[in-house]
């Protein structure tokens, strides 16, 4: 039988891994001389060394060049928000003009509800699932408030109906069924920040518009993760940010996804001047008149340090490309599983499925000796070098991230989960 636990196994693993080099691209935190295993890139992931270069050029250029910096030289300022696009539309599946670099998540859930939540007299209600994100909660609580309407008749909250907040489909199915004469919109998550469910886009897409509902996707923590085909799918908008998987820094601007049969869209939408078609923009003229496409949706003309890491990150992920990507994120968490199914499994279940199709990067394994061994493990695992992020109330989140984690940095989560078992 081999040796899980053995270095030699990770070692072979690490040696027959085809991305293994783009971990020399990263800036990893170091402990007590050691480099970390860091497992929190679903919050925010790690440096690339080349973000510096890029926020570098910036700061040159306005140095050297101030106004003239909009207009000359290489990555102006003016289209700059361009030099993204490709990678973006790379990685959520979308055509270029489908996707678009601004603002934050949250604003962008905003924009995105003024344009696609429009409710009629029949059709008032938001589904989204019990247990979301809070910005997202308070996001779609707020709209409906916008409107005049009470949330506690337009707001639906879907309850899981397996174990540790896991979905079946057909709880989902069901939920959309029963409330299709009463749907205007459809929040879901790609991965469900807490359990770490994956869940079946195109088919809860395919089911609110069976439905008659708009269907708009959180992929804060799909986005860089999944393999994802927005424009296939048929999504009607996403939003997601660029902090977690994407490597872009903290607050990083997030994404935004159209979908092409929105290009041209009559619906309402707020507006700034960033929005209008870049050929008439500088008239100055007093009518709106949108860039067709997620561009469209733009107010202002955006933060360039905010947008260079993004360059920088971005183009990792489509060097790399997303199936090599998702192929190694799947190794990896399939050796985390291993490890724990052999040698931690009376300290730790994992509530994440483990159906591949149904998780990304992120196991969340709930501690059973509950809040307070919880934490002391955290902390254990903290003390060697081993990061992994706490949700309240016994849930430790581990997100190999395979651009930059290898398999000896599961062998070594694995390693200091069995000394404090061993220790209790
Ligand atoms: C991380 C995350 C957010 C964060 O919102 P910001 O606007 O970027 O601060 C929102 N929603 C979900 C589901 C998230 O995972």
């Amino acid at each position: 039988m081999t040796n899980l636990l053995s270095p030699g196994h990770a070692a072979a693993l690490d040696a027959a891994d085809p991305l293994r080099t783009f971990r020399d691209e990263f800036l990893i935190p170091r402990h007590d001389g050691h480099e970390q295993a860091y497992f929190c890139g679903n919050s925010l992931g790690l440096q690339p060394r080349g973000v510096r270069a890029h926020v570098e050029e910036v700061l040159d250029k306005w140095a050297a060049e101030a106004v003239e910096g909009h207009f000359t030289g290489q990555a102006q300022w003016m289209p700059y928000h361009e030099l993204v696009r490709e990678p973006l539309a790379h990685l959520v599946g979308a055509k270029a003009q489908e996707v678009v670099a601004m603002n934050s998540l949250t604003a962008n859930l905003h924009l995105m509800m003024v344009s696609f939540y429009q409710p009629t007299i029949e059709r008032t209600a938001i589904l989204i699932e019990a247990g979301s994100f809070p910005s997202d909660r308070y996001a779609v609580e707020s709209q409906l408030r916008f409107h005049g309407l009470p949330p506690d008749a337009t707001l639906i909250e879907v309850e899981p109906d397996l174990p540790n907040g896991v979905f079946s489909m057909q709880r989902i199915e069901q939920a959309i069924r029963d409330n299709a004469q009463r749907l205007c919109m459809i929040l879901w998550p790609g991965v469900q920040y807490r359990s770490g469910q994956a869940f079946d886009l195109a088919r809860i897409a395919a089911l609110g518009h069976e439905a008659g509902a708009i269907v708009g996707f959180d992929l804060a923590h799909a986005v860089g993760n999944l393999p994802l085909q927005l424009h296939d799918w048929n999504a009607d908008f996403a939003v997601w940010c660029h902090y977690k998987y994407l490597n872009s820094g903290p607050g990083a601007v997030a994404g935004c996804f159209v979908h092409e049969r929105h290009a041209a869209t009559q619906r309402p939408r707020f507006a700034g001047w960033w929005g209008n078609d870049a050929s008439v923009r500088f008239r100055m003229g007093p009518q709106f008149q949108p860039t067709p496409g997620a561009d469209g949706w733009q107010l202002s003309n955006p933060p360039i340090l905010g947008l260079a890491p993004l360059r920088a990150a971005s183009e990792q992920f489509l060097r790399a490309g997303m199936p090599a990507l998702r192929e190694k994120s799947l190794r990896l968490t399939t050796y985390l599983g291993q490890l724990v199914d052999a040698h931690l499994a009376d300290a730790i279940e994992i509530v994440t499925p483990r159906d591949d199709a149904q998780h990304g990067s992120q196991f969340s394994l709930r501690v059973k000796a509950g809040r307070d061994g919880g934490r002391a493990l955290f902390e254990h695992l903290a003390t060697q070098g081993v990061i992994g992020d706490w949700r309240e109330p016994d849930v430790i989140r581990i997100s190999p991230a395979p651009l930059y984690n290898n398999f000896e940095d599961v062998r070594r989560f694995a390693l200091a989960a069995i000394d404090w078992m061993k220790a209790r």
